[in-house]
């Protein structure tokens, strides 16, 4: 019997893969047999390390936050892996600050980071991806998908924001056979949480309240992309997965 999770023979973009969970997902789609263009500003030396193919692995480097970029990525990743099947929309910033003195420049770096690039980023995969017969998009939403926060109004705006987007893309695209989904994380040790958790308040608060009783490894993120990416969830459309620990549950 075939593995409904062997990604055998797909290449799979993964964007802000030099650290954190962008990493530790192009490790795990390697993993589970998939060829990696993994996209950033910074150098993939120790992701490609990680994955230890240099035939499976390609750098791309881009500025995400920039439309002009973005279709020059997918058709690079297209002309190195002989087409996309799979996009992990990844790359993502937050800004922290009171919303009563939140900034011009904090709103508009998240929202065209988080939010409007990956819509174009996705818009360029699919128009691939339609040609091609099919494909998967998995987005890296977050709690703030669900719930409000503090401190991170432009964060929260582009989470929620891009719940939405999963859910129309998947309406539009399932057509297509392009399957579009998210992953939500809960509080994972990357550099996104830093603040975070060198405030011992807050991040005794937020422990507390994970079931799980530990924050998460970007480890503990990926196996939810690869099954959102595999032939085992060809039938899911439109959701938005949260892999927290338990912490929506509470
Ligand atoms: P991180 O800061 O370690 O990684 C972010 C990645 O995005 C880096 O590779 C960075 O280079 C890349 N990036 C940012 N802006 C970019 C741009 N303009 N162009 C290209 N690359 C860019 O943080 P992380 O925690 O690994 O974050 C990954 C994703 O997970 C983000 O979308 C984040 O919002 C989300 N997330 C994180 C947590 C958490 O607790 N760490 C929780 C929920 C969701």
């Amino acid at each position: 019997m075939s593995n409904p999770f062997s990604l055998e023979g797909r290449t799979a973009v993964v964007t802000g893969a030099n650290t954190g969970i962008g990493q530790a997902v192009a490790v795990a789609l390697a993993g589970a047999g998939a060829k990696i263009a993994a996209v950033g500003r910074s150098t993939m030396n120790e992701t490609m390390e990680r994955i230890n193919d240099e035939s499976r692995f390609h750098a791309i480097h881009a500025d995400l936050s920039v439309t002009t970029n973005l279709a020059p990525v997918i058709d690079e990743a297209v002309e190195w892996g002989g087409g996309v099947d799979i996009l992990v929309n990844n790359a993502g910033i937050i800004r922290r600050n009171a919303a009563l003195d939140f900034t011009e420049d904090d709103w508009d770096a998240v929202l065209d980071t988080n939010l409007k690039s990956v819509f174009f980023l996705s818009q360029a995969a699919a128009r691939h991806m339609k040609a091609r017969g099919g494909g998967r998009i998995v987005n890296i939403a977050s709690l703030l998908s669900f719930q409000g926060g503090i401190r991170i109004a432009s964060y929260t705006a582009s989470k929620s924001g891009l719940a939405g987007l999963t859910r129309l893309l998947a309406c539009e695209w399932a057509p297509l056979g392009i399957n579009v989904n998210a992953v939500a994380p809960g509080y994972v040790v990357t550099n996104n949480t830093e603040a975070l958790r060198n405030d011992p308040v807050r991040y005794n608060a937020i422990l507390d309240r994970i079931p799980a009783g530990h924050w998460a490894k970007p480890e503990d993120i990926a196996g939810a992309v690869v099954y959102l990416a595999s032939d085992a969830a060809s039938y899911v459309h439109g959701v938005v997965l949260p892999v927290d620990g338990g912490w929506l549950a509470r």
